[in-house]
């Protein structure tokens, strides 16, 4: 997601806030201070409304972190990584990397979340029968958050993919059915279906007397429409992937370039010419770097006769690099998600290929027309 801001590691895990999360953190803020609160405890001052509310988002955020964390912490019990927790204006998103090996992994990871949060509802709604009649605040606190956990609990569980409860059917079909392909399908399609329902339910709302109810049901309902349809999406390359590895996908005639060279030499003498988008920086057999056509265009015009390749490239270090026997998916997956344009594919430390976009795409256009086995109905379980 872009327009994040990092706000720290929690369990190695980097947390980041989206922009619209800070929308959201102040709409509930202002609903409870304004709204929710004076109907539900009047006679309060103004101040203690406006602190009790900002207090309770604060909270309620802290709740949605907790029913992220314990998703990921699940998964990293499994051995996956997870790179990330994102807050936004509809909740949480955790970014575990790999794909569940098995039903009974895709199950657990997914249904911790809403059991925290269900939990949580009931350590709340302790508090709140044992503060009742106290403190004000801490009575509106404590029942506001076991009302809204509960919430975020049972609308998880919604079997609408890409929802907790989406995944849950998922890990169901793909437990009795054996195939995880069919599993993803059947759960995409009823996740679509929930949410044109939410649109339908939302849209009809608009033109009744609960306007607000029906703008987030709209909202959410397109949410999850929306990222089913992306999930069968990506299903589909994925199927199309599969069995293929990076070197069906990469050139092996890897233009190169010595560190050496100016800029200007490359520019003219080499990218004029041969048209290439990118060049492997090596020094004899060795991977020194990548240098694009975006590193040349950052190089002021007056400076490229006196800058070398060696200033302006991606060094080695930096560099995504993958063995040709890698999964091609794999190597889809990193450019993708650190929006590169091409890979450099190495083999006993030597740069022997490049895989770029537009070589993943050929492979995959090309898959699709093939006739269809059932390549993606390898089983795995527990
Ligand atoms: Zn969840």
């Amino acid at each position: 997601m872009s327009g994040t801001l990092n706000i720290g590691r929690l369990f190695g895990i980097r947390l980041k806030i989206h922009f619209s999360w800070v929308f959201i953190f102040a709409l509930v803020a202002g609903t409870l201070a304004i709204s929710y609160l004076p109907t539900a405890y009047s006679g309060w001052p103004t101040p203690q409304y406006w602190i009790t509310g900002i207090i309770a988002s604060a909270l309620l955020f802290a709740c949605v972190l907790a029913h992220e964390l314990s998703h990921s912490l699940e998964a990293m019990r499994r051995g996956r990584k997870v790179t990330s927790i994102t807050l936004f204006f509809l909740g949480g998103v955790s970014q575990i990397e790999e794909e569940s090996r098995s039903a009974g992994e895709e199950f657990w990871v997914s249904v911790v979340g809403p059991l925290a949060s269900l939990v949580l509802a009931g350590l709340f709604l302790l508090l709140f029968l044992n503060f009742r009649g106290g403190n004000s605040s801490i009575t509106a606190l404590t029942q506001y958050l076991a009302i809204v956990n509960l919430a975020i609990g049972i609308f998880n569980l919604t079997p609408a993919f890409p929802l907790d409860g989406g995944r849950v059917l998922k890990a169901a079909v793909w437990k009795l059915s054996g195939n995880e392909g069919r599993a993803v399908t059947i759960s995409s399609v009823v996740g679509s279906g929930v949410g044109f329902a939410m649109i339908a339910l939302g849209v009809f709302l608009l033109f009744s007397s609960n306007q607000y109810t029906g703008i987030w049901l709209v909202i959410i309902g397109w949410f999850i429409q929306s990222s089913a349809a992306s999930v069968r999406k990506q299903r589909d390359s994925k199927t199309a992937l599969s069995g293929r590895v990076v070197r069906d996908a990469m050139r092996g005639d890897v233009p190169t370039v010595e560190p050496g060279t100016s800029i200007l030499d490359l520019l003219e003498s080499r990218m004029a010419t041969e048209l290439e988008l990118a060049y492997v920086v090596v020094l004899g057999d060795t991977l020194q770097g990548l240098i694009t056509v975006t590193d040349v265009k950052r190089v002021p015009i007056e400076a490229r006769r006196f800058t070398w390749v060696s200033q302006a490239m991606t060094p080695a270090s930096k560099v995504a690099t993958l063995p040709p026997d890698a999964p091609l998916e794999e190597g889809l997956g990193i450019l993708a998600n650190r929006r590169i344009g091409q890979l450099v594919v190495m083999e006993d430390d030597k740069p022997v290929g490049l895989l770029t976009r537009a070589g993943v795409v050929r492979v995959m256009e090309v898959s699709n027309i093939l006739p269809h086995e059932s390549r993606n109905s390898e089983t795995i379980d527990e």
